[in-house]
This record gives structure tokens, C-alpha cells and sequence, in this order.
């Protein structure tokens, strides 16, 4: 008997790594995302010839799973070590800091996503705006009128707020899960210099990113030189710059060029030189950055009645590691749990 397709809303590294591992089980899945292509928080910009990523930056790799994972993608030439000199900035200035193992893809964050997606039915472009249960199983209503459908099950691979919106009407009691993990902001600036950075004193010149150190007054939470990445040499001196979190909390809701010109006057004055003339400035907010706690003691997703599920990094800790376990996890939960139930709604 045939068995009725899974619909996964949210084509981000969890809701990729949800559908590979039904789709590796055997299991139809489509995928539907509001962007213009798939990854989500692993978004760059591209300016003229400059490319930012503008969200996650690199990312760690400790758990055996992930870590399986990320020996085929380095083999691949997907991923790279990154960054290899780090920096910290305190009130005792720029110092060198000890380089913990992260990773970073190549030549972007987005094409790690990009690979991902690689064979599978994605339908981008495509904001869902309701979810209706039927006779014949769920369906999916997108912003311009559209339904999907019929599906045996709906993940929802999102951040927990835009999760709770869908869900309030047909399942409250996951939407109330959802609102338990709440998430903050990072506003992201991007900028590109006329000319290099003036170099910083030895022994470690070339620095790739520099971790703002906490503080009552702290603004600048990372700030990351986008041509150190692996295969981006050729591009100019750019800096992607993300905000504390309170910080960013606080000027929700300015305006991206007041916030742009903000976090370059933060950097300007915590760099030892004065800086080269920027060529362009602008800045990203990403109202559902990171989780505001981290959930380390279930199992990673979250399953509600008749067929919905939840994954994303809120369930476990926030970090593109979390996330793809996530979406891992509850994939094979779903294509052994519900391999043999032609229909959940039948
Ligand atoms: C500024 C910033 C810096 C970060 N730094 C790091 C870091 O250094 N290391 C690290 O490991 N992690 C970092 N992260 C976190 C990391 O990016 C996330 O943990 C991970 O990408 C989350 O993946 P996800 O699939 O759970 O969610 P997302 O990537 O958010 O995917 C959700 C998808 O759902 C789509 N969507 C939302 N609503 C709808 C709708 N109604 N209909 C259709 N589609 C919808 C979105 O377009 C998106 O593509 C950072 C994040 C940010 C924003």
C-alpha cells in the first residue's frame, strides 16, 4: 500500500536533515519554505562580489552523529576548519584566543544547505499560513491562496514562535511547547572596506573572527572577516558584525541603517587603527536567532497528536549541530515509527 507523503515546513539544516533521513528510509517527503532557497539561518548576502553570512558563521561538531556526518562532507569539500585564529577583545585589548574546533562550509554557509537539498522535492518561495486537518489527512494553505495536500503527517522545522502561530489553531498544546522555548534577536551588519584593515600587532596578524567579551555596556557580540573563510580570498575586506544579544533586544526595532551605523561605530572603537573608508553598510534582524535556553534533556524534537512534529535547534541547544541532530532524530523516528501506517489520519 502506498503511504501518504510528509510535509516538512521549514527547509533549514533541521528540516534538510529531517527529510534525508526519511527519504533515505524510503519515506515521500516535501519540503516548503518562505525564502528563496533552502538553509534558513545559514543565509548570505552578496553585495557586487562580496559574499556575507549574515547568520551562522561556523559551527562545532561533538557529537558522534554529527560528526559521521561531517567526515562525508569534509570529504566532499563541503566543510573546512574554520575559523583557525580566533581573537578575543577585552578591556586588556585584542588578544589571540585559543582555537576551539569549529567548522565553516565551503564557499558558504548556504551551499552546506544547498547539498542538502540536493534530490530533494523543495518548494521554496512558498509561505504556509495555516495547517487544516481532514478526512484524508493534513493540507497546507500558503500566502497566495495555495493548498498542498494531502499529507500523513506536518513537521515543522521552524523557529518556536512562527511554529506557535501555525500550530495555536489545530494543536494548542504544542503551540504551548513552542511558546515554553522562547528565542532572541541578532542584528547582523555587514560592511565592505575601500582597503585591508591595518594588521594588528604580531603574533597573529591575520585574525579571522574576535568574541567581544561580556559586559554591562557590550554591543558587539562577534565580528567575522568574511575573505579569511576557505575559498573566499579573492573577495575584498568585508566584516560581518553581530550584535549582543541584548543589545540587539533593545533596538529590535530601529531601523537597519541606524543599527548598521551603530555596530560599525561599536567596532571603530574597539579597533587599535583607525579604519579604511566603507564602501557599503547594512544590516540584517534576525528576530528568532538562537533559543534563549538551551534543552539538553530530551529527545530533540517534539511529536503532538495526528501526525504533527516539531524539530529545529530549539530543542536541543541552539547551534546548527542541534538542529541537524534534531531533524535526524525525529526523521527516523518517523520512518520507523510510522513506516507501516499507510495514512495517520486513516
Ligand atoms: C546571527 C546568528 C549567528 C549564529 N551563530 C551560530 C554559530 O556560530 N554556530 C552555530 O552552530 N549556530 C549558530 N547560529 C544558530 C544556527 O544558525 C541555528 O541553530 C540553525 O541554523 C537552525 O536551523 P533550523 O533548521 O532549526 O532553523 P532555521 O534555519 O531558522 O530554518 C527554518 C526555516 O523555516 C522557514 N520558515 C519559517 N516560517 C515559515 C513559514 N510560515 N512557511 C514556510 N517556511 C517558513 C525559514 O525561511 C527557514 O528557512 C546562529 C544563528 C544566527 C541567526
Amino acid at each position: 500500500m502506498t503511504v501518504a507523503p510528509l510535509a516538512i515546513i521549514g527547509a533549514g539544516i533541521a528540516g534538510l536533515a529531517c527529510a534525508r533521513a526519511l527519504v533515505d528510509q524510503g519515506r515521500a517527503v516535501q519540503l516548503f519554505d518562505k525564502a528563496r532557497g533552502p538553509g534558513g539561518r545559514l543565509a548570505n548576502r552578496r553585495i557586487g562580489e562580496t559574499v556575507f553570512d549574515l547568520g551562522a558563521q561556523h559551527f562545532t561538531a561533538r557529537h558522534p552523529t554529527f560528526r559521521r556526518a561531517l567526515s562525508a562532507w569534509r570529504d566532499a569539500g563541503l566543510v573546512a576548519p574554520w575559523p583557525t585564529r580566533p581573537w578575543r577583545v577585552s578591556a586588556d585589548g585584542w588578544q589571540p584566543a585559543s582555537a576551539a574546533e569549529r567548522f565553516t562550509a565551503v564557499p558558504r554557509m548556504s551551499a552546506l544547505a544547498r547539498h542538502l537539498a540536493q534530490g530533494l522535492d523543495v518548494h521554496t518561495g512558498q509561505r504556509i499560513t495555516a495547517l487544516q486537518s481532514t478526512r484524508d489527512g493534513w493540507w497546507l494553505e500558503t500566502e497566495s491562496g495555495a493548498h498542498h495536500g494531502p499529507f500523513a503527517g506536518v513537521v515543522l522545522a521552524l523557529p518556536t514562535p512562527q511554529a506557535a502561530a501555525l500550530l495555536g489553531p489545530v494543536a494548542p498544546e504544542l503551540a504551548a511547547a513552542c511558546t515554553q522555548r522562547p528565542m532572541t534577536p541578532c542584528w547582523a551588519a555587514c560592511v565592505r572596506f575601500s582597503t585591508p584593515l591595518p594588521a594588528l600587532d604580531a603574533p597573529a596578524p591575520d585574525w579571522q573572527t574576535a568574541a567581544f567579551l561580556t559586559g554591562p555596556t557590550r554591543t558587539l557580540h562577534r565580528a567575522i572577516r568574511n575573505h579569511t573563510r576557505p575559498g573566499r580570498h579573492a573577495q575584498g575586506e568585508s566584516l560581518t558584525l553581530l550584535a549582543d544579544v541584548a543589545w540587539s533586544v533593545e533596538h529590535l526595532e530601529d531601523d537597519p541603517a541606524t543599527v548598521a551605523d551603530a555596530l560599525l561605530a561599536a567596532f571603530a572603537a574597539q579597533y587599535p587603527a583607525p579604519l579604511p573608508a566603507a564602501e557599503c553598510l547594512t544590516a540584517h534582524r534576525w528576530r528568532y536567532a538562537q533559543p534563549a535556553a538551551a534543552d539538553t534533556g530530551g529527545s530533540g524534537y517534539r511529536l503532538g497528536a495526528d501526525g504533527l512534529a516539531l524539530c529545529g535547534d530549539a530543542w536541543r541547544n541552539g547551534r546548527i549541530e542541534d538542529a541537524w541532530l534534531s531533524g535526524h532524530a525525529l526523521g527516523h523516528h518517523l520512518a520507523t515509527h510510522s513506516a507501516d501506517k499507510e495514512n495517520l489520519h486513516a
